[in-house]
Order: structure tokens, then sequence, then C-alpha cells
């Protein structure tokens, strides 16, 4: 996971973005009213007392909302190139490049309802909010099952209580979630990834919310999902070859500019570099090399090279 502005985003919204958000409410709110009027119609047809007619208008204006929202999924679904130039189209959560996904966009506050949280309609007035879209892979956000593991985002926002979570618009509570969030400069720092390629805490204390926050992470966005762990080891031991293969050049006497100690540098740059559209898991890759910073050729290239 690697940090993300999202301030960016809005420099890139298109010309129309207000109008569609706006048009895709009014849809919304029609939708709602024309269920509101169908079952107060029903009610007087079947007799319904007040209390059941105020039950059943509850439960159709939540119903109508939810698929009326669904079905303007080509909304979020039209930003998707936009969120995607932030990362250089890698998965914000992962950072993986293989998204696998026709719309790729998850509601970090989730829009029809929190798997933690019975209560909770969802946050459906962000659904289409900007602020509230991460650029996401497939296995970050779909349930997905493997052998030894599970995970995918979906509807789950665990948060530290108390505060309780926002369950209207008007809530204002100082929400702490439970799960990393690439837009905030501070999270990505909390992931750290062992020699087998695991993404761990980077804190010991199992006591310590940045620790459980982690770890929470880790199984939500499914990033221990088998392959993708695989992947990250492949790259700790590419670097650790390039890393050892130009150590020995140089100890041999060849000089730093020669091609082949170039070329073993630029193959590292492109596994570090988060703009390299040909390797994914950039960030694993830097914390890899990172533990080559004592040589002053490693140091140099992680000085120059941006996070
Ligand atoms: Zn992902």
């Amino acid at each position: 996971m690697r940090y993300i502005d999202i301030d960016e985003v809005e420099l890139e919204l298109p010309d129309d973005w207000d109008d569609k958000v706006a048009s895709a409410w009014a849809f919304v709110n029609r939708k709602v009213a024309e269920a509101e009027v169908a079952t107060s119609a029903k009610g007087v047809q079947e007799g319904w007392d007040a209390q059941r007619l105020a039950t059943e208008l509850l439960n159709a204006a939540g119903t109508a909302l939810k698929t009326a929202i669904a079905s303007k999924s080509d909304v979020w679904g039209s930003l998707s190139e936009v969120l995607a130039k932030q990362s250089n189209g890698k998965c914000w959560y992962c950072e993986t490049n293989e998204l696998r996904s026709d719309n790729p966009i998850d509601h970090f506050r989730p829009k029809g309802r929190v798997a933690e949280c019975s209560d909770h309609p969802g946050y459906w007035w962000l659904a289409f909010d900007w602020r509230n879209f991460r650029f996401a892979c497939t296995y970050c956000n779909s349930r997905r099952v493997e052998v030894d593991t599970a995970g995918g985002k979906q509807d789950h926002f665990p948060v530290f209580t108390p505060p309780d979570w926002n369950k209207t618009p008007q809530d204002n509570n100082q929400e702490r979630p439970k799960l990393l969030d690439p837009t905030d400069p501070d999270d990505c720092e909390l992931l750290a990834f062992n020699i087998n390629g695991l993404a761990t805490p980077n804190c010991s204390d199992q006591t310590s919310d940045n620790y459980k926050k982690a770890i929470e992470s880790i199984e939500r966005f499914h990033l221990n999902h088998g392959p993708t762990k695989k992947a990250r080891m492949a790259i700790r031991q590419k670097i650790n070859q390039l890393v050892a293969n130009t150590n020995d050049l140089l100890q041999q006497g060849v000089a730093a500019h020669s091609q082949q100690i170039k070329s073993n540098k630029k193959e590292l740059m492109k596994l570090i570099r988060p703009s390299c559209t040909q390797t994914k898991f950039n960030t694993a890759a830097r914390l890899y090399l990172n533990e080559f910073a004592a040589l002053p050729w490693v140091k140099s290239m992680l000085d120059r090279e941006p996070q």
C-alpha cells in the first residue's frame, strides 16, 4: 500500500461530474418517492394501521434507495481511469497491476450496509462521493477464499469504538476506521513485509490500535492471498540476486558505469518505482531493497527514487 493524495482526484474530475451526480441523486430520490407512493396506496387498499404503514414505508424507501443507487454504478465506474491514474493503474490497497474487474472501485465506507454493524444502513449518502472511492483489485474488494486465507473487503468497515459509526448524513462522529486507508498519510507506514513475502504489522505491540488495524486490513484486503505472497517473495529473491551480483562485480573491480552494473541498477529501479507499469508490489520491493541501505550505491538509489 502506498499513499494516494485524494485531492489530486478532484483536479482530474470530468467537467460534467457534478451534473452527473446531481442527475443520479434526482433519479434515486424519484425512485424512493415512487416506492413511498406505491406503498401508501397499498396501505390504503389493505387497511394498514399507522404503525404498519410507517414500517412498510421505511422498508420500501430503504429498498428503493439501495436498488436505485446500485443501478447507477456507471456513475462511479466512469471515474475508473481518473482513479487509476493516481497509482499508475495499480490497486491502491495491494499494488497489484492485475485488477481483474470491470468496475474496480471500492466504496471505502460501504454504501449499502456495514457488515460489523447490523443496524447500519450503509453510507448511502457517500455513494457518489469521489472522496469515498478507492481503486481496488478484485482480490482486495470482493470475497475470495484460498486454501488457507480468505478475504475481500466487500461491506466490511470495522471501527474502533467509541465513537460509534456515523449512521446518517447528519452524524458527525470522528470515526476511527480499523482498516488502513491509502489516502491517510500515516497508514501506509503501518505495513511491513517479511522474508516469506507475507504482509505483517509494522509494530510489535499487539495491544496497539496500529497493530490491530494492520492485522484487520491484511485479512480484509486479502493481502496474503497465496499468489500475492509468492510474487512478493519472488521480488525479494530477485532483489537479493541483483544486489549480490552487483556487489560481486564491484568487488572484482568492474567499473560502476559498466553495462552490467547499470543494467542491474535499472532492474532494481523498475522494481521499486511506483510509476513503473511493468512491476507491482513496489512498496514491498522498496522495503526489501532497504535491507541493503548500508551499501552506499543502494542508499543513493533509494534516496533518488520517489516512494
Ligand atoms: Zn488489491
